[in-house]
């Protein structure tokens, strides 16, 4: 999970509580969270959008055509999320929150490892939302949910493989050093999928916190 920036705009569907997922409020969204799931952050396997209410409306007008209050997810994690005590985690559209720095996203690059979440600022949110994302990857669900995590990870180990491919490349390859550089700096960015775990591997490392902290 990392630090989204929500647009100021609020779109105008919501304007006169008409509706809280018209194309406009979708589009939106869509560039606000980079086109992924703001728990899980996959982008490539998202067959099911969902306009997430962050905290539940329960038929709540405000809450429920609230701009700061809508996000995306994927369907798997909208699920997940429907427990109460995930209704208290942390928001990762409030900066202050520090989403990213508060908990270690880490997972060991092979077949079959579990994802590794650890509360870094500690608060009752942040256990809240380390709970939330274990569950997500991890959890040992019945029936589709089970099968989701295991796509999910399967989809995260590729991910994290191919950007561990960039830095051996980086340290290894002095003729191509510029060309792995671009690579890593590209999986940096917030609409790469799994940034968090990647943005982790770097601050794990002095050597490559000295080369790629400034992309962080
Ligand atoms: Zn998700």
């Amino acid at each position: 999970m990392i630090y989204v920036q929500k647009s100021q705009t609020i779109p105008v569907s919501l304007a006169n509580y008409k509706s809280y997922d018209a194309q406009d409020v979708i589009e939106q969204l869509n560039v606000d969270f980079h086109g992924k799931c703001y728990i899980c952050e996959q982008n490539e396997s998202i067959t099911t959008y969902n306009v997430e209410h962050f905290v539940p409306h329960r038929g709540d007008a405000s809450l429920q055509y609230d701009w700061k209050n809508l996000f995306l997810s994927c369907g798997h994690c909208n699920s997940v999320k429907t427990a109460r005590k995930f209704d208290d985690i942390l928001n990762c559209s409030d900066s202050t929150h520090e989403v990213e720095k508060a908990i270690r996203h880490y997972c060991n690059p092979f077949p079959k490892e579990f994802a590794i979440f650890e509360v870094k600022i500690s608060s009752i949110k942040a256990n809240n939302t380390k709970d939330l994302l274990d569950k997500t990857f991890n959890g040992e669900h019945t029936g589709f949910k089970k099968i989701e995590s295991a796509n999910l990870r399967a989809l995260l180990l590729k991910e994290i493989n191919k950007f561990t491919d960039a830095i051996e490349g980086f340290q290894e390859e002095a003729d191509e050093k510029e060309y792995y550089k671009s690579k890593i700096i590209q999986h940096l960015k917030s609409n790469s999928a799994f940034t968090a775990f990647k943005r982790w591997i770097i601050r794990d490392n002095l050597m490559l916190m000295s080369d790629f902290g400034q992309y962080l």
